[in-house]
């Protein structure tokens, strides 16, 4: 790992390199070099350019970089790092609280990670560069970070940054006495970029076994009671019971060669008694039963009222659930969306035809139409295609499908 120049290329570190015209703040020896960078750079490099540094609040103010959690773009911003005098000692303090906010008890809840290199472009970074974020156990709000998917997606990644994030350097790499704050850099987003895409793509610590990302389908009490949305990405430990013992697996999720999973969380005890409370109509639909003996298609379920309605047991009472995918890879809110969405839109039509029409061989086209390929064809179409530009995180992003892990 060789170590960075400022004077060399931000990418290959060879010499001769040449600053980029708009930000002037991050340096390519070639072309090829610059164009390797591209797809990261230019997320960042007209905001920097246009950025008023003479705008700075106070001498204690840093220009940092900022990942929103409602933002599609990362931003530039001003953060306060200064030395304070805490019981007649002296501290360095950054005050994240503008990104970050306070938890409960009115503290900073961010916890910090330090980067020194980047092992993707085999740098050793001569300045450190500070990365803050909630810490994971004060994780009662958890909401995708939308300017990190936007990056992360866009390289074919998923994202599992469910926190604001904010971004600071140092000079040196903190080994001086004294701490000395810097303005980043265009190069340093690069390397943070990196990190949050290779070193870090889960919030938790990396010696500790990442739990399950999984995603909770809300029935309408946790939506119109608890302002819950319908659909919530959720943590699952790997040793959730949810492995042993799922409620059921979906036929249509089978079909299509998704291998997921549903656990029913406990019904909640709502003040307004009103049994419509615990009505899930996406888990219903995606509980479309496919079983026919004749056909050979689908499995027997308990409760079952027969191809194309959901079983008894899904129909009532069905509370919001829990969907994870049995081989434990991550799964993303679009791919449960697009999963219910194709059930209740584009299956669940064609399953009541086929039973008016009560001919075996109308379900048997039914079935056939049920694969991959046909999920596929309405994710990359009307479903896709359905989410409006600014939910999508910008044009041009590659949303990967469920098949691309
Ligand atoms: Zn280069
Ligand atoms: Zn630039």
């Amino acid at each position: 790992m060789t170590s960075s120049d400022p004077k060399n290329c931000s990418l290959c570190n060879k010499s001769g390199a040449r600053s980029c015209s708009k930000c002037h703040s991050i340096s390519y020896c070639s072309t090829r070099c610059q164009k390797r960078d591209w797809s990261t750079h230019k997320l960042l490099c007209a905001s920097f350019a246009s950025f008023d540094n003479s705008s700075r609040p106070t001498d204690e103010h840093v220009r940092a970089i900022f990942f929103p959690v409602d933002d599609s773009r990362p931003q530039i911003a001003w953060l306060r790092c200064c030395w304070h005098d805490r019981e007649g000692i002296r501290c360095h303090y950054v005050d994240t609280s503008p990104f970050l906010g306070l938890d409960k008890n009115n503290r900073v809840k961010s916890r910090t990670d330090e980067v020194s290199n980047n092992p993707i472009l085999s740098i050793k970074l001569s300045d450190l560069i500070y990365i803050n974020y909630w810490d994971s156990s004060h994780n009662d709000e958890l909401k995708g970070n939308k300017s990190i998917a936007n990056i992360l997606a866009s390289k074919g990644n998923i994202h599992f940054w469910q926190s604001p994030v904010i971004a600071y350097g140092i000079k040196g790499l903190g080994r001086a006495k004294e701490i000395i704050y810097r303005d980043l850099e265009m190069v340093d987003f690069r390397h943070i970029v990196d990190y949050l895409c290779e070193s870090h793509s889960y919030r938790v610590p990396r010696t500790i076994k990442p739990n399950i990302v999984g995603v909770r389908i809300n029935c309408d009490g946790d939506r119109e009671i608890c302002n819950r949305p319908a659909f919530e990405l959720v943590e699952v430990p790997p040793t959730d019971r949810i492995f042993a013992e799922p409620n059921t697996d979906s036929d249509i999720a089978s079909c299509i060669g998704l291998p997921i999973i549903t656990r029913r969380y406990p019904l909640q005890k709502y003040c307004t008694e009103k049994c419509s409370n615990f009505t899930n109509v996406l888990a219903t639909f995606l509980n479309l039963s496919c079983y026919d003996p004749k056909l050979g298609t689908g499995r027997p379920h308990q409760g079952e009222l027969g191809w194309g309605w959901a079983p008894m047991t899904w129909q009532n009472d069905v509370g919001s659930i829990l969907v994870v995918r049995q081989d434990k890879k991550p799964m993303s809110l679009w791919h449960i969306e697009a999963l219910c969405n194709y059930c209740k839109v584009e299956l669940q039509p064609v399953f009541e035809a086929a039973m008016e029409e009560n001919s075996l061989a109308g379900r048997r086209e039914v079935m056939s139409m049920i694969n991959q390929a046909d999920f596929l064809r309405y994710w990359k179409g009307n479903f896709l295609r359905g989410i409006p530009v600014e939910k999508r995180l910008g044009t041009n992003i590659y949303i990967p499908t469920p098949y691309d892990f």
